[in-house]
């Protein structure tokens, strides 16, 4: 069965969630990931890059796992 990216349609390999939207999308259409933790990683697709307010409470939950690290380490 192949993996259809939800926002192009197109066929991927591998499919990441849009932490934002939710969508299942192909690395193509994802614009920006970073790791969270170990274990999550925060993933934003290119329609919500271009929204001002998503892009800004990716990047403060990227801030924010980063402070808490730095805190708890
Ligand atoms: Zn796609
Ligand atoms: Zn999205």
């Amino acid at each position: 069965m192949p993996l259809l990216c939800e926002r192009c349609k197109r066929e991927v390999y591998r499919l990441e969630t849009c932490n934002s939207c939710g969508r299942k999308i192909g690395v193509e259409c994802m614009k920006s990931s970073q790791r969270i933790s170990k274990t999550t990683r925060l993933v934003i697709c290119k329609d919500d890059w271009s929204d001002m307010k998503k892009r800004t409470v990716y990047k403060n939950r990227g801030l924010q796992a980063q402070a808490s690290t730095e805190t708890t380490a």
